[in-house]
C-alpha cells in the first residue's frame, strides 16, 4: 500500500494527522475517568497535548447521545470549545445551550457539567493546566443549593 505521507517519521512527528471519526494519529481514546467513583455516562477522552513547556493539557472529550459527563468544581479553570454535535452545560448557576464552534469558559470553583442532546453526540476540546487540583464532587448541601433552581434541578445527573 502506498504511504500518501512518505516523509513523516513515525513516532515523534510534530504532525499527527486526523482521523475519520474525530480521531487523531497516535492518540489513545480512553474512557473518561479511569479513578474514583464519579458520575458519568458514555464519554470518552483524548489527549491531544500534554506538553511540559506549555503546563497545559489540551484533551477532547466526546459525550455520547444522551450521556453527561461528572458534575463537578475545582481550582482550576476550563477553556471549552465545543467541536462536534450539540448539548447543554450548567456553569455556575446558568445553563447554556451549545452547539458546534461554540467557546465555554469555566471559572475556578464554579460547578459544571456538560450533556449531549438526545440525538447527536457532545464533543468538545477543553483546555486546562497540567497540574492541577482534583475536582471535587457536590455535597448535599451544595446539590441543595443548586437544586434551589427547577431547571438545574432538572438538568442535573448525580447519577452514572
Ligand atoms: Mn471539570
Amino acid at each position: 500500500m502506498n504511504d500518501p505521507h512518505p516523509h513523516e517519521a513515525p513516532g515523534d512527528s510534530p504532525l499527527r494527522r486526523a482521523l475519520p471519526g474525530f480521531r487523531w494519529e497516535r492518540v489513545d481514546e480512553m474512557r473518561y475517568k479511569t479513578e474514583g467513583s464519579a458520575p458519568f455516562r458514555d464519554v470518552t477522552r483524548q489527549v491531544l497535548f500534554h506538553e511540559t513547556e506549555l503546563h497545559c493539557e489540551w484533551r477532547y472529550f466526546e459525550v455520547a447521545a444522551g450521556g453527561h459527563s461528572t458534575l463537578e468544581r475545582h481550582e482550576h479553570a476550563h477553556a471549552v470549545m465545543i467541536l462536534r454535535g450539540r448539548g447543554r452545560c450548567l456553569v455556575g448557576a446558568r445553563l447554556y445551550d451549545v452547539t458546534e464552534h461554540d467557546l465555554i469558559t469555566v471559572p475556578p470553583l464554579t460547578w459544571h457539567q456538560f450533556r449531549a442532546a438526545a440525538d447527536v453526540p457532545l464533543g468538545f476540546l477543553c483546555l486546562v493546566n497540567k497540574e492541577r487540583d482534583r475536582p471535587q464532587l457536590p455535597d448535599a448541601q451544595a446539590l441543595a443549593q443548586l437544586r434551589g433552581d427547577p431547571a438545574i434541578a432538572d438538568f442535573i445527573r448525580v447519577g452514572g
